[in-house]
């Protein structure tokens, strides 16, 4: 009975063609390619998030299907912002999706000094030139899309003085900003990527893996098509934002003796509901401490994710199910919820657990007594087998499964009211204990001995089934429930991102109860609470101070959207 059966587009979600699957058969038909190549190039200036995950997907996905292979490239030409510890944490959260680049490990830093070359090329060729321009003018200079830029006094220097002049921008004799190396292309093209881009900045910053050797780093487009050539990429899939670049990437391409002829392909970016996938406001999360980290479990990052007990297949799944499209647009984060469940429901045993606990005392039932019963740990899988529970005089139920005035349609626990406790007996609220405040702290219930399993001997109906645990033995935990770290759909849409916080993103429960299987729960493994959803225990929790992260909850939005329930 799983949502996707329901499914309209199944056949679309189900078969994994795309343009761009389409583009590299078609290559591979026609011979222009042999083996397909790819590459995941972050920079490593941050933690992976989602978005990267459809990349991630998208490029090994890609290349394992057509028998090629997929290269993890780090984008690191720029040492200000490049970290270690981001290095580690992409190759990790890369193979926690479940993807593996084998011995194809690369960095832009391994080909420095190649690069430095073509650039020579260029300017022996007259193609480039060393600017003197400051900064700010260049950029005035660089003209608007309806005026063409204008030409920099240093823009017709003669290949000599140019060639003098970057060795020496090499040879650290220049301070920063003081000169650039560009391209010399066209200032009056319509796309302002063509004029005259800048192809080397003077940084004196140590770079995580070439430390002090350089001190001109090349920008992002002298790098990115000119590496992609010499791993002999094929299809360089990257996001839309690119496009521009693009007439650029192949200029490179053309004008200098590459080994091999890369193809710049673009593909939208995956944009969420409720969610920012931008490092740059990843970071300032991290460094504002709006969040606890990196892989607070409120953030789109896949560390955050993974702790949050997210599995890997179902993000997978999702970027299966959104599909390649060539235009922007904004997925429902109901849709990544579903895809969540769906995969929980399949694989998480199922658990009692209550969170926000309210006495329950069995007046007919015998002191110091308990009663063995069975519970079921997953019912689509018997495999899963079962586990003993055991039932006792006082035991605990959810607050919120008691009112004392119901209101219509509440047919949970009230004065009078009979309920069923799963696996367990059908028991009679008789009378409700109050403190000196007027809070309802016990209630005095009577159980039917012949209701053993939750059925009635005479067949009376009993309409709810509530979660339980036993006093005697039920092990106290911390939950923490996490919503959106924003309260709207379009976080930032107002120009202020900070502005669209959700307040309540983090409720933690420092005394809930959970049935005594549930101490030795390992750190990431997926449970099911009945009737209140998937959990995962935090990499912080050990026995005795078991810590449960709420990884989604049990209603599907997007399976009622699905099934035309609105
Ligand atoms: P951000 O915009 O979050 O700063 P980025 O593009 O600067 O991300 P990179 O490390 O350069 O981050 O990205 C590595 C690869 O992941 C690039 O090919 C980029 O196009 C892709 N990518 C980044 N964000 C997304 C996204 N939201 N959806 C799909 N692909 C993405
Ligand atoms: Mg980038």
């Amino acid at each position: 009975m799983s949502a996707e059966s329901t499914t309209p587009d199944e056949a679309a979600t189900d078969t994994n063609r795309d343009f761009i699957r389409d583009l590299v058969q078609s290559d591979l038909d026609a011979g222009r390619v042999r083996t397909v190549v790819t590459r995941f190039p972050p920079e490593p200036n941050g933690y992976l998030h989602l978005g990267h995950a459809k990349s991630i997907c998208l490029n090994f996905g890609v290349a394992a299907e057509f028998g090629g292979r997929c290269h993890l490239r780090f984008d690191d030409t720029n040492p200000v912002k490049e970290e270690q510890e981001y290095i580690d944490a992409i190759e990790r959260d890369v193979r926690w999706l479940g993807f593996d680049w084998g011995a194809h490990l690369y960095h832009a830093s391994d080909y420095f000094e190649q690069l430095y070359d073509w650039a020579e090329h260029l300017i022996r060729a007259g193609l480039a030139y060393v600017d003197d321009t400051p900064v700010d003018e260049m950029r005035a200079m660089r003209g608007t899309l309806t005026e063409p830029g204008r030409a920099s006094v240093f823009r017709d220097r003669p290949v000599a003085e140019n060639l003098d002049l970057f060795r020496r921008m090499r040879a650290g004799e220049f301070p920063n900003g003081a000169r650039v190396l560009r391209a010399k292309i066209d200032l009056a093209a319509g796309n302002m990527n063509l004029r005259d881009p800048v192809l080397y900045r003077i940084l004196h910053a140590a770079h995580p893996r070439t430390g002090t050797a350089w001190c001109i780093y090349p920008t992002y487009d002298f790098a990115h098509g000119q590496s992609d050539a010499i791993e002999h990429v094929t299809h360089s899939l990257c996001t839309l934002e690119f496009e521009d670049h693009r007439p650029l990437y192949d200029w490179f391409i053309e004008h200098l003796p590459v080994p091999a002829r890369p193809h710049q392909t673009e593909f939208a970016r995956l944009n969420l509901g409720y969610t920012v996938l931008s490092k740059r406001n990843l970071t300032e999360f991290v460094r504002r401490g709006i969040v606890e980290g990196w892989d607070d479990p409120r953030m789109p990052t896949l560390a955050g994710l993974r702790r949050r007990g997210v599995p890997p297949e179902a993000i997978r799944e999702f970027v299966k199910r959104i599909g390649m499209a060539r235009a922007n647009s904004v997925v429902d984060l109901a849709l990544f919820e579903h895809a969540i469940r769906d995969r929980l429901n399949q694989t998480a045993q199922r658990r009692m657990a209550v969170l926000r606990p309210l006495k329950l005392v069995i007046e007919n039932f015998p002191e110091g007594d308990t009663f063995d019963l069975t519970a079921v740990n997953h019912p689509d899988d018997p495999s899963a087998g079962t586990r003993p529970i055991h039932f006792g005089r006082e035991i605990y139920v959810e607050r919120e499964d008691f009112m004392e005035h119901p209101a219509k349609k509440f047919y949970r626990l009230s004065p009078g009211k009979e309920v069923r406790l799963r696996y367990a007996f059908l028991v009679t609220c008789r009378e409700v204990v109050k403190d000196a405040a007027g809070d309802v702290v016990e209630l005095r219930c009577t159980y039917d001995p012949a209701s053993r399993g939750g059925n009635a001997p005479d067949g009376r109906k009993v309409q709810a089934t509530l979660h339980w645990v036993s006093a005697h033995d039920a092990v106290p935990a911390e939950v923490r429930l996490y919503s959106t770290l924003f309260k709207s759909p379009d976080p930032g849409a107002g120009g202020d991102v900070f502005a669209d916080l959700n307040p309540d993103s983090l409720e933690v429960l420092k005394g809930a109860l959970v049935e005594p299987s549930l101490a030795e729960y390992r750190p990431g493994e997926a449970v099911q609470f009945e009737r209140q959803g998937y959990f995962c225990a935090d990499p912080a929790s050990r026995p005795g101070a078991l810590v449960f992260n709420r990884t989604i909850g049990l209603r599907d939005t997007w399976a009622k959207v699905q099934a035309g329930g609105g």
